[in-house]
């Protein structure tokens, strides 16, 4: 598959907002394309180079790929510099200089697909002295070889902004109609991906149905955190799950441990590689007795004496302001370990619940890495006393486990359920993302900060949809600090996948969730969440409560969840 010619559908996405449109546009290209490259082209679609767990960074700023630009336009820096001021799209202006130049150049080699993508490993992976010019080097012959509308495309994914608007669940959709002409292959081909993290190496096999259905997870490909949905009464739950048990819900660090032999990976739930910040867990788990083993738990300090646990703020703050080694020593970390996912070369996911607690209550009895405390309940009023005990001891609340459910990667279902101290009270939670931030009026003016546009997620379309203006919560102090990092990723663009009624001063791009407290859900012609009827649903009196580094877009609530709340409050839809 040439590259020019994903260029001109990348074009024809980017015009169109429709995801049928974009489905449609997607299966023909993937029909087109060889097995060997697909996986390569999706990656490229998501605008990342391997999944997040592989930690490769292209590792390229804007400014060596101007310098780049420069030298393969012909034009000097300050002339790109001075074009990217205007245009501020460092894609468009690679674009409009290399038109200009192309006009008398002689020739150029048509790149493939396979091309451009393995360039692009070779820029993440070059390194050490000399390197950056490497780098330059590398993506100077890349837009050497390019049409203007290549080029358009190549700096903006070199530089980390691609943006097609294009989401998981459109590329899914659009592997299915290639293999199948419809959505049939979805649900398996969204498995595969849930069970595994990589969409590109589910792609290589997706008109293999077979080969889909029977995909497993393994060691050091880490899967798709499963999610909890929530209720706000123990009696809510109890009618769902029947007899169930109750775990602690401990506010702390999500990991999922991954080891063979020695070899020992800890993942975060936004998958990324966290091995080296967590030394004292993985030498405990390398004396596990079993020798290839995936389970997750929860890290947190806990004060033995004091009978007292930090919440994951605490602990993470100690982490960094120490030393890793010191911290470990001082502030030992506990991992409360909750699930168990593949066993000595079995796969365990699709196994029930309860039988999986089995496994995980043999392997797990020490002090550091120890159950979850969890207790078989088959009435709410049992419930209730466990979830009083867990507020009693400073924790969140509790999750209800479904005992007959699989794991399942990647989603929100009624396998988990939380329920947490403020439910049922003023108080909720959802976590949003910050896509646009707005200036200061009046006594903030100082600070030229004025709050932020929160999205949520719409699992079904795979868009952002606005929730709310959210300008309080925070303190001076952290507003300054939260705006200067939001000052640092400034689109001129909002997000290609956000549907939004309201502007706002910047819009930026979406990395920083947080969680944001709320009296209660109303409806708004403001914002675009489960729109319907010209309204959508919006926090009301929404206030900052705190960051979620640790969760990603892909753990943000959902518009379902959100629409639940609103159902919750008593209103019928
Ligand atoms: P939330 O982030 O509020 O949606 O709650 C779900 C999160 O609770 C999970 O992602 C885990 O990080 C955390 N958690 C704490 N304790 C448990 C537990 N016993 N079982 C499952 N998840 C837990």
């Amino acid at each position: 598959m040439l590259f020019s010619d994903v260029a001109v559908l990348f074009d024809r996405i980017e015009k169109k907002s429709g995801r049928l449109e974009m489905t449609d546009i997607l299966s023909s290209l993937f029909k087109r394309t060889d097995h060997t490259e697909i996986g390569k082209l999706v990656y490229i679609i998501q605008g990342i180079l391997v999944p997040p767990y592989e930690g490769i960074d292209l590792g390229m700023g804007e400014r060596f790929a101007m310098q780049a630009i420069a030298s393969s336009a012909g034009y000097g820096f300050g002339e790109v510099e001075k074009n990217y001021k205007k245009s501020g799209d460092l894609g468009d202006s690679a674009e409009t200089l290399l038109t200009k130049k192309k006009q008398t150049a002689l020739s150029t080699t048509q790149m493939s697909v396979a091309y451009v993508y393995d360039s692009m490993i070779k820029i993440a992976k070059s390194s050490g002295t000399g390197s950056q010019d490497q780098k330059i080097k590398i993506l100077t012959e890349l837009l050497n070889n390019s049409s203007p509308l290549e080029a358009r495309y190549i700096v903006r994914f070199v530089i980390g902004s691609l943006r097609l608007g294009v989401g998981d669940p459109t590329i899914i959709d659009a592997l299915s109609f290639a293999a199948s002409g419809d959505k049939s292959l979805r649900e398996p081909l969204e498995r595969a991906y849930n069970v595994c993290a990589d969409l590109g190496f589910v792609a290589g096999f997706y008109d293999k149905p077979d080969r889909i259905a029977a995909f497993e997870v393994e060691p050091f490909r880490p899967l798709m955190p499963a999610l909890a949905e929530r209720e706000n009464t123990p009696e809510a739950i109890v009618e769902r799950l029947g007899e169930c048990d109750i775990e602690m819900k401990y506010d702390g660090f999500r990991l999922q441990c991954h080891k063979s032999g020695d070899k020992v990976e800890l993942y975060s739930r936004k998958l990324e590689k966290m091995t080296h910040m967590f030394p004292d867990l993985v030498a405990e788990i390398r004396k596990l007795k079993a020798e290839t083993i995936i389970f997750e738990g929860e890290a947190l300090a806990y004060d033995q004496k004091k009978k007292r646990y930090f919440s994951f703020q605490q602990t993470m703050h100690r982490r960094r302001k120490h030393d890793i080694e010191e911290a470990s020593a001082e502030l030992p970390l506990k991992l409360f370990v909750f699930d168990v996912l593949y066993l000595d070369g079995k796969d365990l996911t699709n196994e029930k619940y309860s039988k999986r607690r089995v496994k995980l209550e043999k392997l797990f009895h020490d002090d550091i890495l120890m159950p979850s405390r969890s207790s078989r309940v088959s009435t709410s009023l049992e419930l209730e006393k466990i979830f009083q005990e867990s507020i009693k001891e400073g924790l969140e609340g509790i999750i209800a486990k479904d005992l007959n459910a699989p794991y399942t990667a990647g989603k929100r279902k009624f396998a988990w359920i939380k329920l947490k101290k403020s439910y049922g009270k003023a108080v909720d939670t959802v976590d949003g993302i910050i896509v646009g931030y707005y200036l200061g009026q009046g006594a903030r003016a100082q600070f030229e900060f004025g709050g932020v546009l929160l999205a949520i997620y719409n699992s079904d379309s795979g868009r952002l949809e606005t929730v709310a203006k959210v300008a309080s919560g925070f303190s001076e102090e952290e507003m300054v600090e939260l705006r200067a990092a939001l000052e640092k990723i400034k689109t001129k663009e909002p997000p290609a996948n956000l549907d939004f009624k309201i502007e706002v001063d910047f819009w930026v791009e979406p990395k920083y969730v947080v969680e944001a407290a709320f009296d209660e859900i109303t409806e708004s012609p403001n914002h675009t969440c489960g729109m319907h009827d010209g309204k959508g649903y919006a926090l009301r009196f929404p206030r900052i409560s705190r960051m979620r580094e640790d969760k990603g877009i892909k753990e943000i609530t959902t518009t379902d969840e959100v629409e639940k709340i609103f159902r919750m409050q008593g209103h019928p839809r």
